[in-house]
């Protein structure tokens, strides 16, 4: 059943998307989310159509509608390639959503389809919001939006910390504290380079590459497993550590596409901001991003700006004589500039915990 929606979600997606296209093309008509809704209830009259819940149903078009207002949106701000909305193949429609999801004890009850036996995961608190059903490779998945009431009152700033993404190590913090990526992070990196080579190597629609696509598949989801379970060992250490967090604004375009290590560091970073954001939320801390302009030049002690190519790992300021790890003199100077932008003062570094994570 849950295959079927999809196909048919993954027809409904093109064919809003081509509806859409052709509309402009031949009459410059450009057509809304309401207009296609309006249609879609025309179809629904068709019994052949009702199988499927209304909402599921609206789904793709909802889509749709997204992927055209983000389009207009990066054409408006003109910051690189606008992409227009592209067709999607059936096998690379991997989810569908619908809203006010019934959860139980082990269940999620999918409208018209009935309940589906589901395990794992958080247990639900707060009211359902909405609820979104994924193919991953060979399993499912469901993830479910709540609302749990207002966020907490923010605590008082106490202890501080600025946050630095290294090159070879997940992140430096402003005392002097390293983030090491864990040991197997190589050992994922070979497996899905050695995956995708066997996969190059395999003749077009085949068996062989088919299992070799699943087993590629199957690395990359062994690496997320272990990098997510990582990354919320990391966030919620900091989280418990640090009233306020500081850390360097993340330029999503500027992320490196090339070299897979740089990709890796890239996507565990953004997950540790994302995770960060969320925790800090429920927890009242504070979560600051910072233009990091500047910051691994400057000195952290006495403002001197000491000139480094990227391969000096060492800041050693002429000026005032301060010596430090390059991330380290930058992972200070993040704090100081969120510091001057939360409104706390300095004077609160003194309390600032040591000792790494554990
Ligand atoms: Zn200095």
């Amino acid at each position: 059943m849950l295959e079927r929606i999809l196909v048919d979600n993954a027809e409904t997606y093109n064919a809003c998307l081509q509806e859409r296209i052709e509309a402009w093309k031949l009459q410059r008509k450009s057509i809304t989310y309401r207009d296609q809704q309006d249609e879609l209830t025309e179809l629904r009259k068709d019994e052949r159509f009702q199988w499927l819940a209304c909402d599921i149903q609206r789904d793709p078009l909802r889509r749709v509608d997204r992927a055209f207002k983000a389009f207009f949106r990066r054409v408006k701000a003109k910051s690189g390639k606008a992409g227009f909305p592209r067709f999607r193949a059936r096998a690379r429609y991997d989810s569908f959503a619908f809203s006010l999801p019934v959860c139980r004890e082990r269940s999620i009850k999918i409208p018209n389809v009935g309940d589906i036996r589901a395990r794992g995961g958080r247990s639900i608190t707060g009211r359902e919001k909405l609820c979104t059903i994924k193919r991953d490779g060979n399993r499912w998945t469901a993830s479910v939006v709540c609302d749990i009431g207002p966020a907490p009152e923010k605590v008082t700033v106490s202890t501080a910390v600025g946050i630095d993404v290294g090159l070879t190590t997940l992140a430096t913090l402003s005392n002097g504290v390293e983030i090491e990526n864990p040991r197997w992070t190589r050992k994922h990196e070979r497996r899905i380079a050695d995956a995708g080579r066997v996969l190059a190597r395999k003749q077009k629609r085949s068996n062989n590459r088919t299992r070799a696509r699943q087993a590629l598949r199957r690395a990359h989801q062994c690496a997320a497993n272990a990098r997510l379970n990582y990354i919320h060992h990391v966030s919620k250490w900091l989280i418990s550590t640090f009233d306020l967090i500081v850390h360097e604004k993340l330029n999503i375009h500027g992320m490196s596409q090339g070299r897979l290590a740089k990709s890796i560091m890239d996507a565990a970073w953004g997950i540790l901001l994302y995770q960060l954001k969320y925790k800090a939320e429920e927890a009242g801390v504070w979560v600051v991003p910072v233009n990091p302009r500047g910051t691994s030049q400057r000195c952290s002690n006495c403002g001197e700006v000491v000139k480094k190519t990227l391969s000096q790992r060492v800041h050693s300021c002429p000026n005032c004589g301060l010596e430090l790890g390059r991330d380290h003199n930058a992972a200070r100077n993040i704090l100081s500039l969120g510091m001057s932008d939360a409104g706390a003062s300095l004077q609160n570094l003194a309390l600032l915990p040591s000792g790494g994570l554990k």
